[in-house]
């Protein structure tokens, strides 16, 4: 299957207030239910079928959409998959079904010991002469982060085709390479957007030096880095000051924590309005912290980008709930 060049669309859905609101969606991306993390995924297994693996280890809990996707790419390669879970969040989910009929083995232990418990699965399959590919939890580091440099890159573009600026770019923020990766778009091409990163669990300082790390990560490596469309590789480095700028964590509604059901009402009526699944872990969460913040900064007469980051199969672990 060829999934280079898949684009993923930007609806707009009105005049919400006094405020134009546009939508890319993420989780329309046509591989697997989409959503950011097929869009990390695939750039992942770029180049695991550059080399010459057999197995792919990686991280994630039972509702991970992460895991899905993965667990499908490495099925369709006849590949092993195994996950590594934490027993904290292991109850099932229509992630952890879809991962169990793709054949990926999980094994869950106490969060304390995944560490460990990675490296010696890693370890097993050497031993008995197989060649592991590790993908971070999430698809973090420097390949998750390019998925979204090029999604930055089809963001510009639809700016251009349709003669319009985005003023405001909001969206689910975890572990920070989705953020990064649209916080260094910005930044190569000095493009005055705010992006903000709408915190769904960690609070700051944590939260936002996560997002930092990983833009320094990718940018001290961007000479190996493809850059897509217009963007060059910048002759000077962006500056801390302007790094520091460009991220904009917003830990303020995160509600319970980690997957809590804080925006079932966000969900019903974003559903209803537009026909649109949202999901109490991510994006319900963020689309109910991109309207409190547009309240709370008076915000007026922008243009402004919901990033829908996907999770369709949490939707429907949700629908019970609405
Ligand atoms: C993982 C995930 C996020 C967060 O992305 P990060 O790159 O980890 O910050 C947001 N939305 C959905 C639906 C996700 O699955």
């Amino acid at each position: 299957m060829n999934t280079e060049n898949i684009q993923t669309p930007i609806q707009k859905l009105g005049n919400d207030k006094s405020n134009t609101l546009y939508i890319k969606r993420e989780d329309m991306l046509p591989y697997s239910f989409g959503g950011n993390k097929a869009r990390k995924a695939l750039l992942f297994f770029e180049e695991i079928d550059r080399g010459d693996y057999t197995d792919v280890v990686t991280y994630g809990s039972s509702s991970s959409n992460h895991v899905r996707v993965v667990a499908n790419l490495s099925a369709a390669r006849g590949m092993n998959c195994h996950i590594i879970s934490p027993k904290e969040a292991s109850e099932p989910t229509f992630n952890s079904a879809l991962r169990e009929l793709l054949g990926a083995k999980a094994v869950t232990v106490p969060v304390e010991e995944v560490h460990d418990t990675i490296e010696a699965k890693l370890k097993e399959i050497k031993d008995r002469g197989g060649r592991p590919y590790f993908i971070p939890g999430g698809g973090h580091g420097n390949i998750g982060t390019q998925a979204y440099v090029e999604c930055f890159e089809e963001i510009k573009q639809y700016e251009t085709d349709n003669n319009i600026k985005f003023d405001y770019i909001f969206f689910a923020s975890g572990t920070g390479t989705t953020h990064a990766g649209l916080a260094i778009g910005k930044m190569l091409y000095e493009d005055p957007v705010k992006i903000i990163g709408i915190s769904i669990a960690r609070p700051n300082p944590r939260g936002r030096n996560v997002v930092l790390e990983s833009v320094k990560d990718y940018l001290n490596d961007i000479q190996n880095m493809k850059l897509p469309g217009n963007m060059h590789s910048p002759d000077r480095l962006p500056s801390i000051e302007t790094i520091e700028e460009a991220v904009i964590f917003e830990d303020k509604y995160i509600g319970e924590g980690y997957a809590r059901e804080t925006s079932v009402d966000i969900i019903r009526e974003v559903f209803i309005k537009y026909g649109i699944p949202l999901d109490s872990t991510y994006t319900g969460k963020a689309y109910n912290g991109m309207c409190e913040y547009i309240k709370e900064h008076g915000i007026k007469d922008r243009n402004i980008l919901f990033i829908h980051t996907g999770g369709t199969p949490l939707f429907f672990d949700t629908l019970g709930k609405l």
